[in-house]
């Protein structure tokens, strides 16, 4: 039965059960604490702790997952793969334990032809967890499970909880015994390849409290669940290999065409030396098994919109694509893998996906570049590697230095894991703490670079001891002017009493207007006055950031007075600065919602500048955005701009903005409470920067153009305001200009200067063609002028410059046929040109019989010029050298013919 099939039928089986059928959620789960989802009931759980009211009783999905702890049990046992489908029934206070066990055991012994899955009820197990005598019984009296294929598991095996409190509560699970050939007898405490588990059933009954120890498990079991509910996971790969009669899950219909491709790629076998026990499994044969099964999750998760990056989510993708990447080269295949294995797990998941193949083009080009990408990193590190183990080797060591799994990393971008992989391929350990000190010191160097540059202090614990006084509280959202005290005055070397005239130092005070940078906002400049008791002082703010989370510290410079901690001082936004951020900031918003109606939700924010008057947007996007697209997106915003948008903030919880499908940055870090920003419908997202008061503020914008920053990440650069407007008069400015010079009207021009470049162009052809003849032309007076030397005719003659090579051969060959016949002639011609002289030379045959060679000519030619050349007798040329020295190389040129007529 293929995967599709076995698939419908559970979706059937529930649906005719009174369960609703709900769409899987995709990979990317908007969960800031997992990567991907994990299980299925992933999308039910605001119904499990009661935070939300079901819309129905009953539900059934079958929902895709990554585990990544599971990447490296891939192709070792026979029943973890990285991406894989778990089929659930789930119950919200309605059927409990026991429909549970019914439902699940009916699925699966009821006859094929009945639409079950036929598997043999004499050949399954359950486990229930230690005390629940009720499951037991269910299992035993009702389904008629004999006692001794009931087995009683502890909690780390058998109890479910979410590693909060909240509900949890006892599984039972159903295992399948594969018989002798994939292990030893004896259950699923002894061997779980052989009695390999295909469902889970999780009875949640419970609520559990707060951990009291560092181990799963450790709480304290505080109430019984008001609403029980049900929560299962089949595996529907596992149950796949269970019916197709395969050993394990790469073998099923939907890797099995990958894996057999890369087999045939790479000349292997697959399986002639494997048994069908994950132990007695060869090493290729693992292989294969890891490139079916990494492919087919690229597959998956590209086509969910996770692209390849240096770290999260993007990362995982990245190792799982090179992992098969090299995988197919460890096995002796070295020519791009993906493009011949992707199209093939396309193929093998388009039934149940189809949106695969319909966005197989992005898809594709993702996974391609990304091909590129690690060859290149390869061909930079393997050498290096290869030296670095050959080194330890020899000097009879075990363990390759932290230093050189850190030079891989940091200069060729050679994951650690490569490297532990690659090394342990040669027999080698990595010395892995020593690779992760020097990661720490380099990340801890950056961030004190970072600060550095920033404030200008480098220890923090100066900033920490500001913060112990209260946090800087920020009120710019409201106000651009603000009376406040200063809290702390801090230089290079600390803590300072006091700061003078001419004085540079940061300035913290208990409230502020001003904005630190932050966001890819740009920071608010200003003025602060101070107006203490005998003294005054006038500073300038020169920037703004936030030091520390909680320290807003202003860079300023005393222009007049003095300040000291304690002082009362009033803070003065620079308003004008402040409202030309502000709309960019909006603007970028907009942008950021116009791409995405645009290209599709990947195109998700990788970074962005809000400065005055103009703005720059990073965003994921596989290829460049054709420009009539750009057209339309800066189209569409300045319509937005007119549509006068009210732009309101609020803060609320995460869940909130969840609901709300506000645009969160994933790997930036929200705290509970977050603030998002509207524009009317338009747009929302989670940020913390100053945003304009209505959409019509922020007056025109307009985007200056596109370009790849780096492998699928693309920026536009835009120009806001009044800078926009400036830009596009500036641009009528000189359109006008040309149209006056040209004489025609703007529409025109395009079409003029092609036509005025076309005509330009043919004249410079026909000058050439006419110069040409003018040297050619000029033969018969050269050859008149020729002057004897000895018994030889000699032309030596300088061609107007620019003359080429051809043209001056042609003269050359043409003065030689006009000298008669029966006399020795040499002529050498030379054309200075911008790279130097071109020059010729020509011997006739009489010459050639005396013994000249026009070779030999060149030969003393070319090296009084400083140029190179060379040829045959009656022929030769060459080019460089300096013009200046033509004078002395054609009087070589006439030393070398006497001598040689004098013989
Ligand atoms: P195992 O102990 O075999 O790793 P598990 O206890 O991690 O399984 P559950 O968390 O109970 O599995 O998940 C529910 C079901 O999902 C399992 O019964 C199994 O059929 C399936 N499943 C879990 N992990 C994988 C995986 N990596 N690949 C394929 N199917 C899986
Ligand atoms: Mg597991």
């Amino acid at each position: 039965m293929k995967t599709a099939q076995i698939r419908q039928r559970f979706l059937d089986h529930f649906e005719a059960n009174g369960h609703t059928v709900v769409p899987s959620l995709p990979l990317p789960f908007d969960d800031p604490n997992l990567l991907f989802v994990v299980a299925g009931m992933a999308q039910f759980v605001p119904y499990f702790t009661g935070q939300q009211t079901p819309p129905y009783q009953r539900a059934t999905s079958v929902q895709k997952c990554i585990r990544t702890p599971d990447i490296d049990e891939v192709g070792k046992t026979t029943r973890h793969a990285t991406f894989f489908q778990m089929n659930g029934n789930f119950s919200f206070g309605d059927y409990f334990k026991e429909r549970a066990i019914q439902l699940a055991w009916e699925l699966s012994t009821k006859a094929q032809a009945d639409g079950g899955f036929g598997l043999d009820g004499d050949r399954i197990w359950a486990t229930v967890y230690l005390d629940d005598d009720e499951a037991i019984d269910i299992w035993h009296k009702q389904i008629g499970l004999p006692l001794d294929r009931i087995v009683r598991r502890g909690m780390a095996d058998n109890y479910w909880d979410m590693g909060i409190p909240g509900p949890a509560g006892p599984c039972s699970e159903l295992y399948i015994d594969r018989g002798p050939d994939y292990g030893k007898e004896g259950g699923p405490e002894v061997d779980e390849d052989r009695y390999m588990e295909f469902w889970n059933l999780v009875f949640m009954q419970n609520i559990r409290g707060e951990s009291t120890g560092p181990n799963k498990g450790d709480y304290p079991i505080v109430g019984e669940l008001p609403a029980k509910n049900i929560d299962t996971g089949m595996g529907l790969e596992r149950v796949a290999a269970l019916l197709q009669g395969v050993d394990n899950l790469y073998e099923i219909d939907e890797t099995r065409p990958i894996l057999d491709r890369a087999a045939e790629l790479t000349g292997k076998r697959y399986g002639e030396k494997s048994g069908p026990a994950a132990y007695d499994s060869h090493p290729d044969d693992v292989r294969l098994r890891v490139i079916a099964d990494h492919v087919r999750t690229g597959l998956m998760l590209i086509g969910d919109g996770v692209t390849p990056a240096n770290e999260g989510r993007g990362y995982v993708l990245r190792r799982i694509l090179r992992r098969a990447i090299r995988s197919m080269r460890l096995l002796g295949y070295e020519d791009p893998a993906l493009p011949e294995l992707l199209p093939i797990a396309r193929d093998c998941m388009a039934p149940s996906y189809p949106e695969v193949a319909t966005d197989f083009g992005r898809i594709s080009t993702y996974a391609y570049a990304e091909e590129e990408a690690f060859r290149h990193t390869l061909r930079a590190g393997t050498t290096i590697l290869d030296t670095a183990v050959a080194q330890t080797k020899k000097a009879g060591r075990t363990t390759l230095a932290g230093e050189k799994a850190f030079e891989l990393h940091d200069t060729h971008g050679f994951p650690i894991e490569l490297t532990l992989e690659m090394a342990a391929e040669q027999g080698i350990d990595v010395d892995e703490d020593g690779f992760r000190r020097l990661m720490r010191e380099q990340q801890q160097r950056a961030k004190q670079d970072a600060r550095a540059k920033k404030s200008g202090y480098v220890d923090t614990s100066v900033w920490r001891s500001v913060l112990e006084r209260g946090p800087s509280e920020f009120t710019g959202y409201q106000e651009v002017m603000r009376e406040s005290t200063v809290r702390a005055i801090v230089g290079v070397h600390g803590l300072l009493s006091a700061a003078g005239e001419g004085d540079e130092v940061e300035l913290v005070l208990d409230v502020t207007p001003f904005y630190a940078e932050g966001g890819g906002q740009q920071p608010d400049l200003g003025r602060i006055t101070i107006n203490a008791a005998g003294h005054e002082a006038e500073l300038e703010v020169v920037d703004v950031q936030a030091p520390v989370p909680g320290v807003i510290a202003h860079k300023v410079k005393v222009v007049r007075g003095e300040v000291r901690p304690g002082d009362a001082a009033l803070a003065l936004v620079d308003v004008g600065r402040r409202a030309a951020v502000s709309r960019s900031h909006s603007a970028t918003h907009l942008l950021h919602a116009a791409l995405r109606r645009t290209l599709g939700d990947t195109a998700a924010q990788a970074g962005s500048l809000n400065a005055p008057g103009r703005l720059r947007f990073d965003f994921n996007n596989p290829s460049s955005v054709p420009s009539s697209v750009l057209t339309d997106v800066e189209d569409e915003i300045n319509e937005v701009l007119l549509r006068d948008l009210e732009v309101h903030a609020f803060v609320t919880n995460q869940d909130e903005a969840k609901r709300l499908g506000a645009i969160a940055m994933f790997g930036e870090k929200y705290g509970e409470r977050v603030r998002i920003v509207e524009i009317g419908d338009y747009s929302r997202e989670l940020c913390g920067g100053t945003h304009v008061a209505r959409s019509s503020v922020i007056g025109m914008v307009k985007l200056l153009g596109e370009a790849s920053i780096g492998a699928g990440v693309r920026r536009v650069e835009a120009l806001v305001g009044l800078d926009a407007f400036r830009y596009l008069a500036r641009e009528h400015v000189l359109v006008q200009q040309l149209a006056g010079d040209l004489k025609a009207p703007a529409e025109q021009l395009p079409e003029r200067i092609a036509a005025t470049l076309d005509r330009l162009r043919a004249a410079e052809k026909e000058l050439e063609r006419l110069r040409a003849a003018a040297v050619l032309s000029s033969a018969a007076a050269l050859a008149g002028g020729a002057e004897p030397v000895g018994a030889v005719r000699l032309v030596t003659a300088e061609a107007p410059s620019g003359v080429g090579a051809g043209d001056l051969r042609s003269l050359a060959l043409d003065v030689r046929g006009r000298l008669p016949n029966g006399d020795p002639a040499v002529v050498v011609l030379a054309a200075p040109g911008e790279k130097g002289v071109t020059f010729v030379a020509a011997v006739n045959e009489a010459g050639q019989s005396a013994a000249l060679s026009a070779g030999d000519v060149i030969k003393v030619f070319a090296p009084a010029l400083g140029a190179r050349g060379g040829g045959k007798a009656d022929l030769a040329q060459g080019a460089g050298g300096d013009a200046a020295k033509l004078t002395e190389a054609f009087a070589a040129v006439r030393a070398y013919v006497s001598e040689h007529s004098q013989r």
